[in-house]
Formats: structure tokens, sequence, C-alpha cells
């Protein structure tokens, strides 16, 4: 099944549910819902939401991997970037390094 329109679907859903957030949301979020910068409530919609959502499940697990891989390769040094990781992570990940300093 084509996995756009299977996420549309699903987002168009969860709109209509009071207290849900879409995939795209969860995605627009997650650096802060990583980082532990939502508030109480936006934080437990993200919780509910990852406990229905196989798909952010799994993209929330690359994005920790991902990070823990990026933040252990800038820290040596002048390793390479992973050549499959996407160019929003490493910007997350920059702006992350950044904050840290
Ligand atoms: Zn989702």
């Amino acid at each position: 099944m084509n996995n756009k329109i299977t996420r549309l679907a699903k987002g168009a859903m969860l709109k209509a549910m009071p207290g849900h957030i879409t995939c795209d949301e969860f995605e627009d979020f997650i650096a802060e819902y990583f980082e532990g910068e939502l508030s109480a409530v936006q934080r437990q919609t993200f919780d509910v939401h990852l406990k229905i959502c196989e798909d952010c499940r799994a993209y929330l697990k690359a994005y920790r991997n991902t990070i823990a891989l990026g933040r252990s390769a800038f820290t040596r040094g002048d390793a390479p970037v992973p050549e499959d990781m996407p160019d929003d992570l490493v910007a997350a990940i920059l702006a992350a390094r950044a904050n840290e300093v």
C-alpha cells in the first residue's frame, strides 16, 4: 500500500481525535521531545501518540540511534557523517551540539 496515503489517512484520523497529534507534528517536535523541552501536557500527547503509532516508535528509535551515532562521530573530530543520515538530522545534531557549548 502507498505509504504516503496511509500516512495522510492516519493524519486525518488523528486530527479528528481530541488530544492527538499527527505523525507530521510528531516529527516536527521530535527534537524538543528528545531534548526534554516539551511541557508536561505536550509530552503526554507525544507518549500517547507513541503508544498508538508504530511508525513513530520506529522513527524515534532511529532518531535516538542517529543522535547517539552522530554525537560519537562528531566527538571523534573529523569522522565522516554517515552517508545515509538525513540532512535534517545532521542539522539537528549540529544545533544540539551548538547548544551544549
Ligand atoms: Zn505517528
